[in-house]
């Protein structure tokens, strides 16, 4: 991959016609340090945060050789980029020949589960294995998460104890739990409190448990977003293990996919066209964008104008825009609003920060774009959970009233909002 100090200096060397996906290895690796030397336990990589072989290469180097695979093509990547990493394959729901396949090519151990079904299919496609590691995914009531992870998978309470028992029968190896408190987790006190019903089910089953394992869900910062430290979700998560009846050998695992990646990309995207608030780009909700079209987070931006050593960063004067992107689509819409110079027009570069996590993973050849190209920079992200930058993204006025509104409705209505307030 081409590496330039900054994107102005890519700008300045060969304007891109298309859009281009800015990495930056150095911030993977100090987010890959901050997890080794701050959570106590093992860090496995959710690779669907991210998917692109730099990040996998960049953990391996940094000493994350552990991966939260979902698929085959993810085990195939990561065999592929990380050879001899040890693989947990935590989608709940799998088919025969992918358990038969991670299991007997890849030697993939650690299944996760959530009914007695796939309990089931987990012991017959490994031909009655005994040295499985087998992980109930517990569905966990969880406060202060931008997307819940808990709809779909996870076994209700008043069903976990039999299926606990039932996995700790079905295995001479190692028996965990999991659960995923939900993506963007804003509430460090969350994985506590998850933690406290897990411990509910294994004393209601009467069974010892090897493994604890907490899921992703650790934060990244976004405009109107900015969560609290993350050394205090690893202190909730150290209180909540205090309080669990494990043994002394009972392993503590975690799952960051966002965490780990959101800060080291961005994306270099042209203007393409100026209409009144609408600025139309090279890239889009099929592109790198869903998030800004799907949950409508108005990620963090910066401009960039001109050619050749003429070309430079534009500030001034603020207006608030929507981006479209370059599909016929009318899905294909980013409300933002994102707050670039008043002046902005036809021609000029925009970085689009914070994309690293959920960003070039969702990428889409439709309607015949999204085939961005990547290189490397080195500059700071445009916001750090890890000190690289700092922990605001700086907004004009009006957006700080807008800032108050997304906090607002990512809060959880109810009983549980209330309480919260009064504190
Ligand atoms: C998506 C996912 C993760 C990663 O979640 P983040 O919110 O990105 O940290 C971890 N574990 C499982 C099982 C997942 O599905």
């Amino acid at each position: 991959m081409h590496t330039y100090h900054t994107p102005l200096d890519l700008v300045r060397e060969r304007s891109p016609e298309r859009p281009v996906a800015l990495a930056r290895p150095d911030v993977v690796a100090t987010a890959a340090r901050w997890f080794q030397d701050k959570f106590q336990g093992d860090v496995f990589y959710a690779v669907k945060a991210n998917p692109s072989p730099w990040v996998i290469e960049t953990l391996v180097k940094s000493g994350v050789n552990s991966f939260d695979v979902a698929s085959i093509p993810e085990i195939e990547l990561v065999a592929a980029h990380a050879p001899g990493a040890r693989m947990a394959f935590m989608h709940p729901v799998k088919s025969r020949r992918a358990i038969a396949d991670a299991y007997g090519r890849y030697g993939v151990r650690t299944f996760a589960l959530d009914t007695h079904e796939e309990l089931q299919k987990i012991l017959e496609a490994t031909g009655g294995a005994t040295d499985l590691t087998l992980i109930v995914r517990l569905a966990v009531q969880a406060e202060g998460a931008s997307y819940s992870l808990s709809g779909k998978f996870g076994v209700a309470s008043h069903e976990a104890p039999a299926l606990l028992l039932a996995a700790r029968r079905a295995t001479t190896g190692k028996m965990g739990v999991s659960f995923h408190v939900g993506s963007q987790c804003m509430r460090p006190t969350a994985y506590q409190a998850a933690m406290a019903q897990a411990q509910r089910a294994i004393v209601r089953a009467g069974v010892m448990v090897d493994i604890v394992d907490v899921g992703g869900g650790f934060p990244s910062i976004y405009p109107g977003m900015v969560p609290p430290d993350m050394g205090d979700y690893v202190d909730s998560i150290q209180r909540g293990f205090a309080e669990m009846s494990v043994h002394e050998e009972t392993e503590l695992w975690c799952e960051p996919g966002r965490a780990l990646v959101a800060e080291a990309s961005s994306i270099l995207t042209k203007v393409e066209l100026k209409k009144a608030d609408a600025l139309y780009l090279n890239d889009g909700s099929y592109g790198s964008l869903f998030d800004a079209a799907h949950v409508k987070w108005p990620f963090p931006v910066k401009l960039y104008r001109g050619e050749g050593a003429d070309a430079h960063e534009v500030d001034g004067p603020l207006k608030p825009f929507r981006f479209y992107g370059p599909t016929c689509d009318s899905l294909d819409h980013m409300p933002g609003p994102f707050w670039l110079p008043e002046d902005i027009q036809e021609g000029d570069y925009i970085e689009i920060g914070m994309l690293g996590a959920y960003g070039v993973a969702m990428n889409t050849r439709f309607n015949g774009f999204g085939d961005a190209e990547t290189v490397v920079v080195d500059d700071a992200p445009m916001a750090s959970m890890f000190g690289l930058a700092g922990r605001s993204i700086r907004l004009p006025r009006e957006e700080q009233a807008e800032e108050r509104k997304v906090v607002r409705l990512s809060r959880p209505k109810g009983a549980a909002g209330k309480k919260r307030r009064k504190r």
